[in-house]
């Protein structure tokens, strides 16, 4: 039997154990005979690179110097990051690639399978595909893998069945597996990550049940399925811990109290993301506030009605100020994304958002900006013409997927919705009740999400 070998990749943020990683892990502990080993190779470099950092986000009395300690590690780990993957685009290997490629050989494995949810991950995959070319089998799947990657790894593979069948080398009976196991998070060395408190990700189903904004793909091709509750609380008790972030893309108000229900009694803490949907209605939030949601990332995108129509949130602005209303008044922290820049946006339209931002600052507790960038395999990009898109370019990277570039025929440019952003950063400062480091650390807010 064949020794395999799950790792995850720098870089991302190393705040809690990766679910796609472990739910793997798990699902081959039930299915297959031979040896499975797991190396957080991400968590990895953050202990040798920022072993000062980590110990300061593992204090739980830490809030004191948070926003500066943080500002300070988001600053240095960037440069590290792009150093380094600047490196691998100049055909030199990532920092700290001999400590963490030892880790690898350490461990013997026939076959190294490496997961990539974030492009961010590519760079010291890439580096890492090369260096073990003819010593050692490689695999990569995941929702960040691209071409160049597939072209330098010995086999691609779309889900955990298909590495089964990698791996024993025969043809696996579907009807057969077992997929009722737990998964389990105590695999990894927990009490390692940078949180101040464990929180464990929990996934209750997979893709988005919605799948119309047009600017979105997340997971535009593949089918909406949602997981067993009974068998996700299982894995909630399992882990005996008490912080959970549920990292669906989208849940629906009916799941979500079928869950809230399922959990009301384990006095556990998690957090979610959602769409300001007037189904959210005071009562629905008042139940999961008192199943333990302590935090949402609500997708406001918007406070103009014809930007949010446009981008099909499905959202009225008088809804979501009543959602973030009622939300807070249950106590239920909420983090509000905001994607300046969409196509055809006014400096009026940006405004709005400004506005709308400036008059809920009561009930918002951090802002979370982005400005919109054009990807493919979204509505908007393959009907860019409706959205007064034209121009369309792609442009050659050597790592990562070609970069899009595209003209809008009215309203303001990606540089002056950027400007724009940065005009009214002390604006959107003054609103936040939290760290904006904690828009990375997410896990962090929901720790300190009783701080008040
Ligand atoms: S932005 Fe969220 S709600 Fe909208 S389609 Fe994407 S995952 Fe679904």
């Amino acid at each position: 039997m064949k020794k395999i070998l799950l790792i995850y990749a720098p870089f991302c943020t190393p705040a809690s154990p990766p679910f796609s990683l472990t739910s793997m892990f798990s699902f081959l502990k039930a299915n297959y005979e031979g040896e499975i080993g797991v190396l957080d190779l991400n968590l990895e470099f953050h202990k040798l690179k920022f072993p000062k950092y980590g110990s300061f986000f593992q204090d739980k009395t830490a809030w004191a110097d948070y926003e500066k300690i943080s500002s300070d590690y988001f600053k240095e780990s960037s440069e590290v990051y792009s150093k380094s993957n600047l490196s691998v685009v100049g055909e030199i290997n990532p920092e700290l690639f001999d400590d963490l490629i030892k880790q690898i050989y350490d461990s013997k494995p026939d076959v190294v399978a490496f997961s990539l949810v974030y492009s961010s991950q590519a760079f010291y995959v890439l580096s890492l595909l090369k260096a073990l070319k003819g010593k050692i089998k490689t695999v990569i799947g995941g929702p960040a893998i691209n071409e160049k990657l597939s072209l330098v790894a010995d086999k691609t593979l779309n889900d955990e069945v298909e590495l089964l069948e990698f791996i024993s080398e025969k043809n696996v009976d579907k009807d057969k597996l077992n997929f009722d196991y737990t998964t389990d998070f105590k695999v990894h060395n927990l009490k390692e990550y940078f949180t101040p408190e464990i929180v464990i990700p929990i996934k209750t189903s997979n893709s988005c049940y919605y799948k119309q904004c047009v600017f979105c793909n997340h997971h535009q091709s593949s089918k909406y399925v949602e997981y067993p509750l009974d068998l996700i609380k299982k894995n909630i008790e399992f882990s005996k811990q008490k912080y959970f972030f549920l990292i669906d893309d989208m849940i629906s108000v009916s799941r979500l109290l079928e869950f809230a229900d399922l959990v009301k009694d384990l006095n556990i803490r998690w957090a979610c993301q959602l769409r300001p949907t007037k189904d959210y209605t005071n009562e629905v939030l008042s139940k999961l506030s008192k199943a333990g949601l302590k935090m949402v990332i609500w997708g406001v995108e918007s406070g103009n009605q014809r930007i949010l129509d446009l981008i099909k949130k499905g959202t009225n602005v008088t809804d979501v100020k009543r959602v973030l209303k009622d939300s807070h008044d249950n106590k239920i922290k909420n983090v509000t994304y905001i994607m300046f820049g969409f196509p055809s946006e006014t400096t009026e339209e940006f405004l709005d958002t400004i506005n709308f931002l400036k008059e809920q600052t009561e009930y918002v507790d951090l802002v979370s900006t982005s400005i919109f960038g054009l990807q493919s395999n979204t509505i908007i990009y393959n009907e860019s013409s409706r959205f007064g898109i034209n121009n369309i370019t792609t442009v050659e990277r050597t790592v990562l997927e070609p970069k899009i570039t595209y003209e809008s025929t009215s309203g303001l440019t990606k540089k002056e919705a950027i400007k724009m952003r940065d005009n009214y950063k002390k604006t959107i400062d003054k609103i936040n009740k939290y760290p904006k480091g904690m828009n990375y650390f997410r896990e962090h807010m929901l720790v300190f999400s009783n701080k008040d």
